[in-house]
């Protein structure tokens, strides 16, 4: 299975990727964690990027595809892989089209899960995460607290709303995916590559996705 997740910031895609491979031998590729792990470790990448994504801008693509370029050819990908929250440009889908081309892999499908705008905010602006960079797991005080209020239950690490994850940055990310990302729908729709779910219900998109793994 190798997938792309497709959608806005807090459509989901997260939770979609960690359902799927509950039931596929598949590598959890997420771009963002991989960059905010960077940033955490104070790596040239991560001193690099932090200010585009604190400003809820987009990583320059050509950080973005070495990086990628690194990460799909290692040997956990060549089984499986989901990719969460790339490509995010048409040149990053150009470029991660001539990556696949290189390794020998052939896409499985580009799932876009649709969510509306008012939904996300709502859903973001109560989202906190875990601060500690290995965890980073993802709380909503709203539809998924932790037992203890500010404390990761599956750490303890301290819990965090992300710089990014303010007011005025959500509004901002979601303004660059509409301008960036958004057109990639249409792109993979041209190769007939495309899956559109509508994203209220996570359960239906993994068994969308199986569906479309038995054809
Ligand atoms: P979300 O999916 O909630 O928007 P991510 O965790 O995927 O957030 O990404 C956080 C930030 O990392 C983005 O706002 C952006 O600055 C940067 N980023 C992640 N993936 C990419 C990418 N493929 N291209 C450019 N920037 C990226
Ligand atoms: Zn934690």
């Amino acid at each position: 299975m190798y997938l792309i997740l497709l959608g806005a910031p807090g459509a989901g895609k997260g939770t979609v990727a960690k359902m799927l491979l509950k039931q596929h031998p598949a590598a959890h590729i997420s771009t963002g964690d991989i960059l905010r792990g960077n940033v955490a470790a104070g790596t040239k990448l991560g001193l690099q990027a932090k200010k585009f994504m604190d400003e809820g801008g987009l990583v320059p693509d050509s950080l973005i595809l070495d990086m990628m370029k690194g990460r799909l050819a290692e040997a956990d990908a060549q089984q499986g892989f989901i990719l969460d929250g790339f490509p995010r440009t048409i040149p990053q889908a150009e470029g991660l089209g001539k990556i696949l081309v290189e390794l020998g892999i052939e896409l499985t499908g580009v799932i876009s899960i649709d969510v509306p705008e008012q939904v996300i905010l709502d859903r973001i602006l109560s989202r906190r995460t875990c601060s500690n960079p290995k965890c980073q797991a993802i709380y909503n005080v709203k539809f998924m607290p932790p037992k203890v209020e500010g404390v990761c239950d599956k750490c303890g690490g301290k819990l965090i709303v992300r710089d990014d994850e303010t007011e005025e940055v959500v509004r901002h990310r979601l303004k660059v995916y509409e301008d960036n990302t958004a057109p990639l729908i249409q792109y993979y729709e041209a190769k007939g590559q495309l899956h559109r779910f509508p994203g209220e219900s996570s359960d239906a998109i993994v068994d969308g996705v199986n569906a479309m793994l038995k054809k």
